[in-house]
């Protein structure tokens, strides 16, 4: 089968043919149906999330179950799945609550995940090494759902941690509307009153904000004019949640500039940008929280969500093939939604 390949930091991914893996004992064999193009893949290739080389990418994956290893039950070949990526031990305390994605031994297990240092989805078939990591997606269609499992999962972790914030006179300020940008919007309007604000430095991620039905729209490449802009708009009260997608130095000062008193930033984005403090900026009573991926049951209740119509990834698709122009192209900022890769 062919496979999309991480070879080395630095070096765009290569397709190779590997023989198709079959499931041990515990393991299910997935068909995969698309695999989502996320921008951690290019902090992976660009070497600044290390991990031994080589392994197949995608971690944002969906698709059919294609083979049940010995002593899977439960589940039937053709079942429609998301898979949960981020892999824990299954066994620690926040394992067994279901938030592998904080998994205790995290330390002590070398790969975060299929596709993030052991085999993923950009590949016909990929091994998931547990049944337990799997969510059914009903009607759903596994090529579009694919990015449920990251690009809708993550900022609806962060959002739904922070909905007691988000009163009807509370301001979201969502900062980089791509791949999970335009998923965190709808996810907000789906869970909150509060009013949002989407900020970009591309027109073009605006204008897709704006199509998603959101009226405050702001050009943030000027950090100096934005923050006047949104402090307009905002007043004394401030921005109360502040999800950075981004987390570059510039995004994460715009959110210390704009949240309020007793608000919540939130950095999603692997930017590398540094939150400084100093007396009362970011604010008293702001929590500044790094939420990593989101949790099993979050995942269902993403699922769920998208089935009842309330959220859906606009997807544009590509063969395997295309791997490593598509990640040049999310590279260049020229990805609108999520693109997926479908074998
Ligand atoms: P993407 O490329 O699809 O979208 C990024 C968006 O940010 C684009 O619309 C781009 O125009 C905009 N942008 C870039 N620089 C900006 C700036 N200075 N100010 C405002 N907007 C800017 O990326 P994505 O796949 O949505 O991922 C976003 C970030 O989230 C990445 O850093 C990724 O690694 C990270 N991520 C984190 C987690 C987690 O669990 N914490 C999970 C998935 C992705
Ligand atoms: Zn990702
Ligand atoms: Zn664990």
């Amino acid at each position: 089968m062919k496979a999309v390949r991480y070879v080395e930091a630095g070096k765009p991914p290569e397709i190779i043919d590997l023989p198709t893996p079959e499931p041990s004992a515990g393991q299910v064999l997935l068909k995969v149906g698309g695999a989502g193009v996320c921008h951690s893949d290019l902090h992976v290739l660009d070497g600044e999330v290390p991990f031994a080389s080589p392994f197949t990418l995608g971690h944002e994956n969906a698709g059919w179950i294609a083979a049940l290893g010995e002593g899977v039950s439960g589940w039937k070949e053709g079942d429609p799945v998301a898979v949960y990526g981020p892999w824990g031990c299954g066994a620690c305390r926040t394992c067994q609550t279901s938030a592998e994605n904080y998994c205790e031994r995290h330390a002590s297990i070398p790969t975060y995940g299929g596709g993030l240092g052991s085999d993923g989805g950009m590949a016909e078939y990929m091994i998931v090494p547990s049944s337990r990591l799997l969510v059914p997606l009903g009607d759903l269609d596994p090529v579009t759902a694919a990015p449920l499992s990251d690009a809708a999962l993550t900022p609806y972790h962060a959002i739904k941690r922070a909905l007691p914030l988000l009163t009807p006179d509370a301001t979201v300020l969502v900062i980089g509307i791509g791949g999970l940008g335009h998923m965190a919007l709808q996810i907000l309007q789906a869970l909150s009153p509060a009013r949002l604000i989407a900020a970009d430095i591309d027109d073009a991620k605006l204008e897709h904000a704006r199509e998603l039905g959101v009226e405050l729209c702001i050009n943030s490449r000027d950090s100096k004019t934005a923050i006047e802009q949104i402090r307009e708009l905002v007043g004394l009260r401030g921005v109360t949640l502040a999800l950075d997608v981004v987390g570059a130095q510039q995004t994460v000062d715009l959110c210390s500039a704009v949240v309020g008193r007793a608000s919540r930033i939130s950095i999603l984005g692997l930017g590398g940008g540094v939150l400084r403090y100093s007396a009362n900026r970011p604010p008293y009573g702001c929590e500044v929280t790094i939420p990593y991926w989101g949790t099993r049951t979050e995942l269902m209740e993403v699922i769920a969500l998208a089935r009842a119509g309330h959220i859906s990834s606009e997807v544009k698709t590509f063969p395997l093939e295309q791997a490593a122009e598509v990640y040049q192209r999310l590279r260049e900022g020229r990805i609108r939604g999520r693109a997926v890769l479908q074998p």
